[in-house]
C-alpha cells in the first residue's frame, strides 16, 4: 500500500480540506502515515494569512526536495492558500515540486495524482464560483478522530476587508448545498462524532447566492443559516452544533431567536471586530462602526441567556494610532468579550492595506499593543469564567490525559468553556453533569456530579 503524508497549516477550513484530501486519497490505494519519511506522497497543505506560514511551508518543500535530490522515490505537493495565489511559479521556486492545487478544486486531486505517478508535472488553480458538491458525494471524509466534526457550510468571501487575502486565495463566497451538509453531518454522527461544527468565512451569509447559482432550486431561495440549523436540529440523538465564524452586520434577528430555539444548537457566538476604533473599522472597509457592534453584541447577549462572546483583534494596523488601539482595549472590556484571537498586523500581497507602506506600524510597537491586548483578554476570561463558579453545566468530554500523576478529562461547556475535571475512567465523548468548582485563566475546573 502507498503512504501519503500530508502536512497541514494554517485554519480550520485546510484541515477540513486534509480530511478531505486523505478520504479521496484512500480511494487510490494511500494510507496515511504521520512520519514524512515514511511515506511515497508527501504534501503541504499551506496557509498565506501570514508570511511566517508561507515561509514556513516552502522551507518545509526544501528538506523534501533534498530528500528527492539524494534518489528517494517520492512525489511531492503543494496545495492551500500559498498555491492558489503562486500556482505556476512555485515550479521555479522549487522545481522538484510535482504537483500545484489551488483552494478551487481540490476534487481533483485523483486525476492529479494519477498524471503525476505518469512523470506529468501538473498545476491545477483554476477558480470557480461553483462548489464541488457533486464531486464530493463520491468520497468519504478521513476526519481526525475526536468528538467535533467540522463541515464547511461556505466558501470564500466577499467581503475583501483591505487587510485580508482569503477573497484572493479562496474566492468569491460559495454555499454548499443543504442536502450534501446534512449527509456529511449525518455519516460524522454514525461515525461517533458528538458534535458538529459548521465552517466558514462568513456563515450567516450562507444561502445568499442560491437564487443565482442554483435557480433551477426555488426552494432553496430563502434557504438560510437558520433553516439549515432546524434541519440539522432535527436528526435523531444526543449532540451539539455550532457555527463559526459571524460577520457582525449579517446575524440576523432570525438566527439569534433560532439558536435559543433549538435545543441542539450552542449558546456560543464568535464575532470579530477586528478594532474598537470605527476609524480603524473604517480603514479596514469592515461594514460597521463601534456603536453598531456593541447594539449586536447587547442584542446577542440580552437574546441568548449564558452566552459566550469570542472575537478577534488585530494589533497595529496601518496608522493606528495609540488613542485607537485604546479603544480596542476599551472594546474588550466594554463589550465583556470571553475570549479573542489576536494577531499582530502582517501585510500581504494584493490586499489594499499592503500598500500603505508609509502607516506601517514599526515591529516593536506592534509588539508592544499585541502583549497589552493578550493582558487584557486573559484578564476578561478570568473574569468570565468567574460567573459561572458554583453552577452545574453539562460538559462534552474531549480528552483524558496524565497531568502530574492524576488524570483528567476535559471537554466544553455548551457555551464553549473549557472544563478541567479530576477522574480516573476516560469519559472522552460522554455528555456529564459538572459543577464547576473553581477557575484558571483559560479554563474552569469542575467535578463529575
Ligand atoms: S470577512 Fe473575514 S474572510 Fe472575508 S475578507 Fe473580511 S476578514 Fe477576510
Amino acid at each position: 500500500m502507498k503512504k501519503v503524508y500530508i502536512e497541514t497549516m494554517g485554519c480550520q477550513m485546510n484541515k477540513s480540506d486534509t480530511e478531505r484530501m486523505l478520504g479521496m486519497l484512500s480511494y487510490l490505494g494511500y494510507e496515511e502515515v504521520k512520519q514524512a519519511e515514511k511515506a511515497d506522497l508527501l504534501m503541504v497543505n499551506t496557509c498565506s494569512i501570514r508570511q511566517l506560514s508561507e515561509d514556513k511551508a516552502f522551507s518545509q518543500l526544501g528538506v523534501w526536495g533534498k530528500w528527492k535530490q539524494d534518489g528517494k522515490n517520492i512525489k511531492i505537493g503543494i496545495c492551500g492558500c500559498v498555491a492558489q495565489q503562486k500556482a505556476q511559479t512555485i515550479f521555479k521556486r522549487a522545481p522538484y515540486v510535482d504537483f500545484v492545487l489551488g483552494t478551487h478544486k481540490i476534487y481533483a486531486l485523483p486525476e492529479i495524482i494519477k498524471k503525476v505517478n505518469n512523470g506529468e508535472k501538473v498545476c491545477e488553480c483554476s477558480e470557480t464560483n461553483l462548489t464541488e458538491d457533486n464531486l464530493s458525494k463520491n468520497y468519504d471524509i478521513k476526519r481526525v478522530k475526536g468528538v467535533n466534526a467540522w463541515i464547511p457550510i461556505t466558501e470564500g468571501c466577499n467581503n475583501f476587508c483591505t487587510y485580508c487575502i482569503v477573497p484572493y486565495t479562496r474566492g468569491r463566497e460559495r454555499s454548499r448545498l443543504p442536502e450534501v451538509i446534512l449527509k456529511e453531518a449525518k455519516d460524522a454522527l454514525d461515525a461517533g462524532f458528538k458534535e458538529i461544527t459548521l465552517l466558514g468565512q462568513n456563515v450567516d451569509s450562507y444561502g445568499k447566492d442560491f437564487p443565482t447559482k442554483q435557480p433551477e432550486k426555488p426552494e432553496l431561495a430563502n434557504y438560510r443559516l437558520a433553516q439549515l440549523l432546524r434541519d440539522l436540529n432535527s436528526i435523531d440523538g444526543k449532540f451539539r452544533i455550532r457555527f463559526v465564524t459571524s460577520y457582525p452586520t449579517d446575524i440576523t434577528d432570525e438566527l439569534i431567536k433560532t439558536v435559543v430555539e433549538l435545543d441542539k444548537v450552542c449558546e456560543y457566538f464568535h464575532i470579530p471586530m477586528q478594532s474598537g476604533s470605527s476609524e480603524v473599522l473604517k480603514a479596514m472597509n469592515r461594514r460597521y462602526d463601534r456603536e453598531t457592534y456593541a447594539k449586536i453584541v447587547k442584542k446577542v447577549r440580552d437574546m441568548v441567556p449564558d452566552v459566550t462572546i469570542t472575537s478577534d483583534f488585530i494589533a497595529g494596523f496601518p496608522g493606528e494610532t495609540e488613542e485607537q488601539f485604546e479603544e480596542t482595549l476599551s472594546a474588550i472590556d466594554e463589550f465583556e468579550l470571553d475570549y479573542s484571537n489576536l494577531a499582530s498586523y502582517s501585510p500581504r500581497e494584493k490586499t489594499v492595506a499592503a500598500r500603505w507602506v508609509d502607516k506601517f506600524i514599526p515591529e516593536d510597537v506592534k509588539d508592544e499593543r499585541f502583549q497589552r491586548l493578550n493582558k487584557k483578554v486573559q484578564e476578561n476570561c478570568l473574569k468570565s469564567n468567574k460567573k459561572y463558579v458554583g453552577r452545574t453545566m453539562e460538559v462534552l468530554i474531549e480528552n483524558f490525559y496524565e497531568h502530574k500523576g492524576q488524570m483528567i478529562n476535559t471537554g466544553k461547556t455548551r457555551n464553549f468553556k473549557t472544563v478541567h475535571i479530576p477522574f480516573d475512567k476516560d469519559l472522552t465523548g460522554e455528555f456529564v453533569n459538572v459543577k464547576i468548582s473553581g477557575t484558571k485563566t483559560w479554563y474552569l475546573q469542575g467535578e463529575i456530579l
